[in-house]
């Protein structure tokens, strides 16, 4: 059976994982949530006390990270050191982490590795930052996923009140320029649109047309 890969890239809180969900359940195709992947490689680091902008710590233990990601029940859980880290990863504490780590060329290398063998072994949907500009330049549909500061900010907070969380909304509001800065200013893959990505602005979109919008492109 032919494989086939989706890109979809996007600064936090634009809404990819939500589509990249409803996608993966009208097409029946994987879903992999790579920022998932950078926020366990920042768990580690926490973990072991190192700095997440201390290249050489981080490269001291990148190599060998005991990384897995699983699907239980269709869903994806990461597991770091053999024991489920999908509730850790979410705490608010790790994405300014994740967000520092993921501008280390040696933590980059070692993720895209490990998320081209995904996307080579099955069709999957991708969601990222770097996945249609360097991790599968040649993934058949790319989009790229955008939204308004402000509404980002405002997604993220409910979705983390929704867990419990306590949100100050121009903290987070300062939380996210400050990823998208670090995002689209890194040296090595920073987040880009690839130039053969659709853009979609989702500011004014509901989750159930952007999710439209993008079979609809597909179908095609
Ligand atoms: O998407 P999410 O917010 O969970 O990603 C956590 C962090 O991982 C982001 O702030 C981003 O810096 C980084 N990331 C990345 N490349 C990807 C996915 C995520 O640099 N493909």
């Amino acid at each position: 059976m032919k494989i086939i890969n989706i890109a979809l890239d996007g600064p936090s809180g634009s809404g990819k994982s939500t589509l990249a969900k409803g996608l993966s359940e009208k097409l029946n195709i994987l879903y992999l949530d790579t920022g998932a992947m950078y926020r366990a490689a920042a768990c580690k680091a926490l973990s072991l006390g190192i700095d997440t902008l201390d290249e050489k710590g981080v490269a001291s233990f990148i190599d060998g990270i005991d990384l897995e990601i699983r699907y239980i029940d269709g869903a994806q859980h990461t597991f770091l050191d053999k024991k489920d880290v999908s509730l850790r990863i979410r705490e608010p504490e790790v994405s300014m982490a994740a967000s520092n780590i993921s501008s280390l060329k040696c933590v980059r290398l070692k993720m895209v590795e490990m998320q081209r063998a995904i996307a080579k072994s099955m069709s999957c949907i991708l969601d990222g930052r770097d996945i249609g500009s360097f991790v599968l330049p040649d993934a058949k549909y790319k989009f790229y996923i955008t939204a308004a500061p402000e509404v980002r900010t405002a997604r993220r907070k409910a979705e983390l009140e929704s867990r419990g969380f306590k949100v100050n909304f121009d903290e987070l509001l300062k939380e996210i320029e400050q990823r998208d800065y670090n995002d689209k200013h890194r040296d090595f893959a920073p987040l880009v649109q690839a130039e053969d990505a659709v853009y979609i602005d989702t500011s004014d979109m509901s989750a159930q047309e952007v999710l439209e919008r993008i079979l609809s492109y597909i179908k095609r």
